[in-house]
């Protein structure tokens, strides 16, 4: 089971786009279902509507999931399992105040240590936590470390082994009954049979953690796990939603499209991907997890833009005109002329808007648009662009510069572009819109 665990905190950023599209590859590969876990027991940090947004990119990109739930459905669960902890003795109750907690970590680093538990309620049994409930005193439930060294075998970073003291005795339910972050999410891993989780490197100080919460927990499936490096931005920082372009909503406004940014993200720092320009279902059948570099990867707009146009020229035409409103396999021929000289859809579209638009008779060349126009709305249909400028040149009896250049601003609304030779045939059958 794979599963893609988004927090409903903000836009989705493209490293987080990247970690759902490689767990759904993965989940193909393996033959195993692909879930969707909405992150949300940060209530703070969550943000209204955002869960629904990143169902909505997810069908974008056809990354289809046997399921979806947000984790603070689970938090009876979550409570269930942590009072087992301790009934077993495998979690204590913590009564130290924030105060002594804050004197602990302020001594720690004073003396250039890392701070760890002071370990003072370590022997506070399962009847004290009875106690304690009634009397109201505020109190946690920590997890007793480890007693050896946690070994993690990632697939990209290699073998990462934990001392006990670094995992230390954390705090796996708060004063107020929620669980912390580490173990709700070990905990619905656990539930769900999750057994393979890509994530980026920032979670990698929470691995040894979940690692000891599922083993005390009782549950002794291996876990795989694979920790992505961080996307630099071009200034090799790391991209944050500061950078635009780190949003997989810009991408969509520039006019990037899903195929594209997907044989992008799959890209990127993969230098032994068999080629360069791919679908998905293609991925599929040859990607390995284990060829991402485990060095950070630089965001590369030109590679993209590079990608996106292979993506858009290799587009069913008609299915290309309806992203400028038609639905015509000429119109799609025609965007296709255009790639040659831009990338997105956004600039296609900037490129095809100014021929169906109302042109403009009041400029240099007017006076013999006005006259072509009115030859082209009396003309019969005519299916070959020579024919046609034979029959417009005849009747107007304009030539040379004084023919094709108001011909030009009247079929494409600008002065240059494209042989007219090759537009025309696939404009022809809007040449009354197109040339008023
Ligand atoms: N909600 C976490 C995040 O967005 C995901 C953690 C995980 O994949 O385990 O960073
Ligand atoms: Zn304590």
């Amino acid at each position: 089971m794979l599963r893609f665990a988004p927090s409903p905190t903000g836009d989705m950023h493209i490293g987080n786009l990247r970690l759902a599209i490689l767990n759904y590859l993965i989940s193909q590969q393996r033959n195993e279902s692909f879930l969707v876990r909405i992150e949300d027991t940060d209530t703070k940090r969550n943000i209204e509507g955002k869960d629904t947004e990143i169902m909505q990119i997810l069908e974008k990109f056809a990354l289809p999931h046997e399921s979806v739930f947000h984790q603070s459905e689970h938090l009876h669960m979550h409570q269930t399992l942590a009072i087992k902890l301790l009934e077993e003795g495998k979690a204590f109750v913590c009564t130290c105040t924030a105060e002594q907690l804050t004197t602990d970590r302020d001594n720690a680093k004073a003396n250039k240590m890392a701070y760890r538990y002071s370990g003072q309620c370590f022997d506070v049994n399962k009847e004290e936590h009875a106690n304690l409930k009634e009397s109201g005193i505020p109190f946690v439930i920590r997890l007793k470390k480890p007693t050896e060294d946690i070994i993690n075998h990632d697939l990209i970073k290699g073998d990462i082994k934990t001392a006990p003291n670094e995992v230390d005795s954390f705090v796996i339910l708060r004063a107020d009954g929620t669980p912390t972050y580490n173990f709700a999410c070990a905990c619905d891993d656990m539930l769900s049979g999750v057994d393979f989780i890509v994530r980026g490197e920032d979670h990698l100080s929470n691995t040894p953690k979940q690692k000891h919460i599922k083993t005390q927990l009782g549950y002794d499936a291996e876990t795989t796990y694979a920790h992505l490096p961080i996307i630099l931005n071009t200034d090799g920082e790391k991209m944050s939603k500061r950078d635009a372009a780190s949003s997989v909503k810009w991408m969509f406004v520039e006019g990037f499209v899903p195929d594209a940014i997907i044989n992008y993200l799959l890209l990127l720092g993969n230098s032994k991907a068999p080629k360069e320009i791919f679908t998905l279902p293609e991925a599929i059948e040859w990607f390995n997890i284990e060829n991402i570099s485990k060095s950070a990867a630089k965001f590369d707009i030109d590679k993209l833009r590079f990608i996106n146009r292979k993506h858009l020229e290799m587009m069913d035409d008609k299915q290309l005109s309806t992203l400028f409103g038609f639905a015509d396999a000429d119109i799609g021929k025609l965007a296709k002329i255009y790639l040659e000289e831009v990338s997105t859809t956004k600039e296609l579209e900037a490129k095809i808007r100014p021929i169906f638009s109302p042109k403009d008779f009041s400029g240099e060349w007017g006076e013999q648009m006005t006259i072509m126009a009115k030859i082209i709305a009396e003309a019969p249909m005519m299916k070959e662009f020579d024919e046609f400028k034979s029959y417009i040149m005849k009747e107007s009896g304009l030539k040379g510069e004084n023919f094709f250049k108001p011909l030009r601003y009247l079929l494409t609304g600008v002065g240059n572009g494209p042989e007219l030779s090759e537009v025309y045939p696939l404009i022809k059958s809007y040449l009354l819109e197109v040339a008023s």
